[in-house]
């Protein structure tokens, strides 16, 4: 595989390079990362549901490197940092806003108040185009994303329904977003705009949200801490997606948790990029 000129890595952050999961991290592995992150071919995104303050909380906390971009709100923002300010990119919110035809939040939040389950997060995670709920785990989530996609689908708004489950509050996260904002869409649209091949991306991730781009021809990585289910989801959607090449599934080889979070997303690029391995090797 040919050396890339530059890199585009993106990932996600929650459980994929921040440790908050069950398992354990590999010491001194996000000193490593945020080393690696500073070399000159490489432009780092963020790609998370997170908005953007905390995200930038969890980069003071966890001594995570500042990113280039920052994907955030689940693929429903997408903001450059320059001179170490933040720019929203509007053409995004612009390409994005016809999916729901014109119907607002609160439009499709009435819509929804007949299914009783849905919990709406916080008014801090909901933004224009991106209408949040919990649904406990004890709840059959297929009857009820079912249920949801049926109503959306009587207002004619064309929607993604993204499943993931927070693992610290056990509890079910459902992000309805338009059907053209996924983590994967921000990262096409990103890659358009910077104009990078496709041999010059790498994404990294660990859950639901993520599996739009697990399963796409974008190169992967699923670090080794992700639940079993989404291991299983990843590969089966990649292998029916003609992608299984793309993706990396970490693994804990011999200390254990060398797959484990950041440890993960750098053994994937190691897989992708042999040659990024000395570079590696003397951080
Ligand atoms: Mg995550």
């Amino acid at each position: 595989m040919k050396r890339p000129a530059r890199l585009l890595l993106c990932t996600d952050m929650d459980r994929t390079i921040i440790p908050n999961g069950s398992q354990p991290e590999l010491l001194s592995v996000r000193k490593q990362f945020a080393k690696f992150c500073s070399l000159s071919q490489l432009c780092l995104v963020y790609v998370t549901g997170r908005h953007l303050r905390l995200m930038e909380e969890a980069i003071e906390e966890y001594n995570l490197p500042e990113p280039d971009y920052a994907i955030t709100d689940v693929g429903t923002k997408i903001y450059h940092r320059h001179e170490c300010k933040w720019q929203e990119n509007l053409a995004w919110q612009t390409m994005i806003a016809g999916a729901w035809k014109g119907k607002s939040h609160g439009q499709l939040q009435e819509a929804l108040n007949c299914v009783t389950e849905l919990i709406l997060q916080e008014p801090d995670r909901q933004n224009d185009f991106k209408l949040s709920y919990y649904l406990p785990l004890a709840v059959d989530e297929k009857r009820i994303l079912h249920g949801v996609q049926q109503r959306l689908k009587e207002l004619n708004v064309q929607a993604s329904l993204i499943w993931s489950i927070d693992e610290a509050k056990n509890m079910g996260l459902l992000d309805i977003l338009p059907g053209n904002a996924t983590k994967l869409h921000g990262i096409e649209f990103l890659q358009q705009q910077l104009g990078y091949q496709p041999d010059e991306i790498i994404f990294a991730g660990d859950s639901g949200n993520d599996i739009p781009v697990l399963t796409s021809s974008i190169r992967s990585i699923l670090v080794a801490n992700a639940r079993q289910e989404i291991q299983a989801q990843a590969i089966e959607g990649a292998r029916k997606n003609g992608n299984a090449a793309s993706l990396y599934l970490a693994v804990n080889t011999e200390s254990g948790v060398d797959g484990n979070y950041a440890a993960g997303v750098l053994q994937g690029i190691i897989h992708f990029f042999p040659e990024m391995n000395e570079k590696l090797e003397k951080m």
